[in-house]
């Protein structure tokens, strides 16, 4: 009998949802009832589990910074008694998730594994079977002291990853890092790439209900439509630009609402639109023109890793030159920065 134990939080998602008039749905008791069954669980390479469902599963659609919260309280709350953690969520937030947990858990020391499924667990040709149990296997039998989202024979950066195909298998990539782990007849776990074990013990951070948007540029961006979402009470705006981060130079309306606006203390970053690759504003003027707008350089950070970082900074007591400053240096491996 493996010694090992890992936590199961079941917050809701595809792989534990079971067919219904209106389409799948989750239902309270249907997963835990199936997966007690399951031969597997007896083998000595399978870590003793328990598993917590969540008393309202969710569609990941749903997905709050409530939720964040109350998943790292439940994994605060029983981390000394469990050598790793696996939430099962959904798949279409999951990369959301597994950056927001990547910030909010602080010093964190065992393996966090995000996974889900695109076919339900009852369904014959599913893939939460391979998802679920190596994701168990990682989080119980080695020592990976990060939030990590495994799916189809990767474990990624959880800050690393995104969502990229609707429907496919192969539905997440990490498209500016490596992955951390490769599964095939052996689980190939690349220690060079993992983050360093802290010497503190963990400690969470909530991440306040965010005012935060994301706002991407297209050709005929209307900078007033801009002007009127900044003169809301928004604290940050994640800019998703073209190419190197660039946004249109010539638009002097643009440029000053974006000044105005980092003027008035709302925190803007410069994201690219590109799925691979970094911003640098200082490779053309179109770039340079937001350094000098006031604009933050958000470097490779996903959408995602960079929106749950922001929100993530404005949640803490910093000032607003530390929120900028930290959102531009590697806090979890979110960003590579040469
Ligand atoms: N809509 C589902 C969810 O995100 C999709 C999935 O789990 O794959 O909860």
């Amino acid at each position: 009998m493996n010694d090992k134990k890992v936590y199961v939080a079941y917050t809701g998602g595809t792989i534990g949802m079971k067919p219904s008039e209106k389409g799948f749905i989750p239902e309270y008791g249907y997963f835990s009832d199936q997966i007690s069954r399951l031969p597997e669980f007896m083998s000595p390479d399978m870590p003793q589990i328990e598993m917590h469902e969540y008393e309202t599963l969710i569609d990941s659609s749903n997905i709050t910074p409530e939720h964040w919260y109350q998943i790292s309280q439940d994994i605060e709350s029983r981390f000394d008694e469990f050598d790793g953690f696996v939430v099962l969520h959904g798949t279409d937030t999951m990369a959301y998730t597994a950056s927001a947990l990547s910030f909010m858990l602080e010093d964190l020391s065992k393996p966090v594994i995000v996974t889900g499924s695109q076919i339900p667990w009852s369904q014959m040709r599913t893939d939460a079977r391979d998802n679920l149990i190596t994701s168990l296997m990682l989080a119980g039998n080695y020592d990976i002291p990060e939030v990590g989202l495994y799916f189809h024979n990767r474990l990624y950066r959880g800050n690393r990853s995104r969502k990229l195909d609707a429907s496919g298998f192969h539905a997440f990539q990490s498209p500016n890092f490596p992955a951390l782990a490769e599964v095939g007849t052996r689980i190939q776990i690349k220690e060079h790439l993992l983050l360093k074990e802290p010497a503190k013990p963990l400690k969470i951070q909530r991440i306040a209900p965010p005012k935060v948007v994301i706002l991407s540029l297209f050709p005929g961006f209307d900078a007033d439509m801009l002007e009127k979402v900044l003169d809301t009470d928004i604290q940050g705006l994640v800019l998703m630009t073209y190419g190197m981060g660039n946004a249109p130079s010539d638009d002097k309306n643009f440029l000053s609402v974006l000044r105005k606006a980092s003027d008035n203390g709302v925190v803007v970053i410069n994201c690219t639109q590109c799925y691979k690759g970094t911003v640098d504003m200082c490779g053309y003027e179109t770039g340079h023109a937001l350094l000098d707008a006031g604009v933050v350089c958000g470097y490779d950070m996903t959408p995602e890793a960079t929106l749950t970082k922001l929100s993530y900074l404005l949640s803490s007591e910093l000032t607003l030159e530390e929120v900028k400053q930290k959102m531009q240096l590697n806090l979890r491996g979110e960003l590579t920065r040469s």
